[in-house]
């Protein structure tokens, strides 16, 4: 790397210290942070066809002066100057405001630039700037850019020059040749001229593609180089097991498998019979049929002779899971067993003996599993379930009680591939994108606040059939800021509205572990036939009579929440309802309802609700491990994406890549980066 530009940005002149610290501010400090402080959009000076011009759009034309300017004062400081503009066949008006001393330097008939907002209905440009003569060309666009306190947008634009004067085009080449060939990318120094100093959108456009992979390329290096080594050099076990007998677990599950299950199988499967270590992700949506995968998975290693874990968010999960994980696996002799913090005295002290003895296959748990107190004798095999629950600390203290153990990642909340290769991209990543044959899609409707009653007859008729309903309120007690329902009051009005005709049960998380056990229990065995619930009923709970779900407010919530609340119902042979109340102020509101009612593919949801939403917000307000791109945006950039993907796993994996000159400045950056050490890098 060019030395100049690692010197601080002291070294130009005109940046003294005190700049010097607003810069910090904006964590620029060296030379080539100011170069690479790239403007965030331009302001486009180039002439227009007025006639192409639309309302309230930004314009600059050359025309010439029509009228003597006319000037008039009102109020104290405020004035309005108006000329008349010829400019090519239209007599416009243009107005200046509060710059009255512009009425002596324009004067009949002579050429001006103007440059302002167009107002269609009235033809009258409200000037911002003038100058005085024929349109310039070479000015047509002029970088803006993010700015602090006393800085101004033309101040950087000074010092940027400055620092391009100081390395006096001496900028390295950060890609190699081979690629800037394939992708005809412009080099790297050219790129940096044309991002701040353009001379055309082209100019820009073609700067940004570049600067676009090669944020991609980088970024994804790293996680590929991170992913090679969790597989190779923390090495794993090869597990041997009776491929006959696995056939016959299968052969004999109620169900065959469908085609996705089959594929995510066989990659669980290569992997763990593999010597490298299993560090995967399986996404499906809610009941694309996880679970028996996990079982499959789990057989397969207690047959080559290790223990096997599952760990998932809450109490009730575990049990459901234990329940569903004894039923296929225990008719093959697999003993497995619940252990979460409700599991106390004589019998936690058995289950820790028996585990310890390696007399218990597979554990099903909360995170009481990473207890210090839990010892595996062998443990091979780790799955955790909805694992964006779970921190990264979690999952490595989980992968640390084995010796090396494959780890598998299942999740229900379908992510959009471009975040799920940029959060998870030092994983590989399974996806089961098909539903078991047979499943009715659950019919989504959205109603106004105003159309409850008709709702909760709708629900009525449900529970008339012998169905149960859940609705989902947004929050747990009234709150006097936000007018939303909440769950305590709607319990409260459904109880009054349903009498005798149905028991309507109550749940949020303020309950004890206790109270929601016995709750979501009489829930499942019918004896409440209405569950009024907050967002704990999210995951993975499993009542199949439940056909009818109501959502309060569901503006409130996300797309991918809302679609993961409404996998409660559909999970039967009857048809499943969802209806979501709301009442969306703005477009995009109405916009995200619709999505909801027109799919039930999680994954059309998450694409949508990441082009609504944005990167940023997409996961919510929890720590998303998303990295910042300069220039790159997951959402419109994907296809660089996915370029810049497969480009650095084949790069990784290639003799070339440790070995030719040109990839010199990549090697580089990996060795600084710790990606080779297989530091997590966020
Ligand atoms: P999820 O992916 O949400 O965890 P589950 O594993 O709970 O889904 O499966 C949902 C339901 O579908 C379960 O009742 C399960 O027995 C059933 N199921 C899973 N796979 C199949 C299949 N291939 N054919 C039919 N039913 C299936
Ligand atoms: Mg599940």
């Amino acid at each position: 790397m060019n030395q100049n530009l690692k010197e601080p940005v002291t070294v130009l002149k005109g940046i003294g210290e005190e700049t010097a610290e607003i810069l910090t501010e904006m964590n620029i400090y060296t030379v080539q942070d100011l170069l690479e402080h790239f403007p965030y959009r331009y302001e486009d000076y180039r002439l227009r066809d007025l006639a192409e011009v639309k309302h309230d759009e930004r314009v600059t034309v050359e025309g010439k002066v029509h009228s003597e300017p006319s000037l008039l004062f009102y109020g104290r400081k405020k004035s309005r100057l108006i000329i008349r503009l010829l400019v090519d066949r239209y007599l416009i008006q243009v107005v200046f405001f509060n710059q009255p001393f512009l009425k002596k330097k324009i004067a009949l008939n002579q050429i001006v630039t103007v440059t302002g907002k167009w107002d269609q209905h009235r033809q009258t440009i409200t000037a911002t700037e003038i100058h005085i003569g024929e349109y310039s060309k070479g000015k047509e666009l002029e970088p803006v850019y993010a700015v602090k306190g006393q800085l101004t947008v033309k101040g950087i634009r000074k010092f940027i020059k400055l620092a391009f004067q100081y390395v006096n085009n001496n900028l390295d080449e950060t890609l190699p040749e081979s690629m800037l060939n394939r992708y005809k990318l412009l080099r790297r120094k050219d790129a940096l001229r044309a991002l701040h100093f353009p001379l055309s959108q082209d100019d820009v456009k073609q700067a940004r593609r570049r600067f676009v992979y090669e944020e991609f390329l980088y970024f994804q290096l790293k996680m590929q180089a991170l992913r090679k080594y969790e597989r190779e050099q923390s090495a794993g076990t090869a597990l041997e097991y009776d491929e006959g007998k696995l056939e016959q677990f299968i052969a004999g599950l109620p169900f065959p498998l469908t085609n996705a299950q089959i594929r995510v199988v066989k990659e669980i499967l290569t992997d763990l019979k593999s010597p490298y270590r299993m560090n995967r992700l399986l996404q499906g949506d809610v009941g694309s049929g996880k679970t028996v995968v996990a079982a499959i998975g789990l057989y397969a290693g207690v047959i080559a002779g290790v223990q096997g874990a599952l760990m998932v968010p809450t109490e009730i999960l575990a049990e459901q899971h234990a329940e569903s994980l004894r039923g296929l696996l225990e008719p093959f002799g697999v003993r497995c067993e619940l252990l979460t913090s409700s599991v106390k005295g004589k019998r936690r002290k058995e289950i820790l003996e028996s585990l310890s003895k390696g007399e218990i296959n597979v554990l099903i748990g909360t995170h009481a599993l990473i207890q210090e107190e839990v010892q595996f004798k062998k443990l091979g095999f780790v799955i955790t379930d909805e694992q964006h629950r779970f921190g990264v600390e979690q999952r490595r203290v989980l992968r640390e009680k084995g010796e090396n153990p494959d780890v598998l990642f299942m999740t229900a909340t379908p992510i959009p591939r471009t975040l799920a290769i940029t959060v998870f991209g030092e994983m590989d990543v399974s996806i089961i994108d098909e539903m078991p044959a047979g499943r009715k899609a659950i019919e989504t409707y959205w109603a106004k606040h105003d159309m409850l009653d008709r709702v909760l007859g709708f629900m009525e008729k449900e529970l008339v059939k012998g169905r149960q309903a859940y609705v989902i309120c947004p929050l747990i007690e009234e709150s006097e800021k936000l007018d939303l329902q909440n769950a305590i009051d709607v319990h409260s009005t459904l109880t009054h509205f349903f009498g005798n005709r149905a028991r309507v049960g109550l749940m949020h998380g303020k309950l004890s572990a206790d109270e929601k056990d016995t709750i979501m229990k009489e829930f499942s065995r019918n004896e409440v036939q209405v569950l009024v619930s907050t967002t704990v009923v999210e995951v993975g709970v499993n009542v199949p009579n439940a056909t009818f779900m109501l959502i309060y407010d569901a503006e409130r919530f996300g797309l991918a929440q809302l679609h993961q609340l409404r996998g409660r119902v559909g999970r039967g042979t009857e048809q499943s309802f969802c209806i979501l109340l709301a009442d969306p102020k703005t477009e995009v509101g109405k916009e995200r309802m619709k999505i909801m009612t027109e799919t039930n593919d999680g994954f059309v949801v998450s694409e949508k609700d990441l082009e609504l939403r944005g990167p940023g917000d997409f996961f919510g307000r929890k720590q998303s491990g998303l990295p910042e791109f300069k220039l790159a945006d997951l959402v419109h950039d994907y296809r660089a994406l996915e370029t810049a993907r497969s480009d650095a796993a084949a790069l990784i994996e290639s003799t070339v890549f440790w070995t030719a000159a040109e990839y010199a400045p990549l090697r580089a950056y990996l060795e600084e980066s710790g990606a080779m050490a297989g530091e997590k890098l966020d």
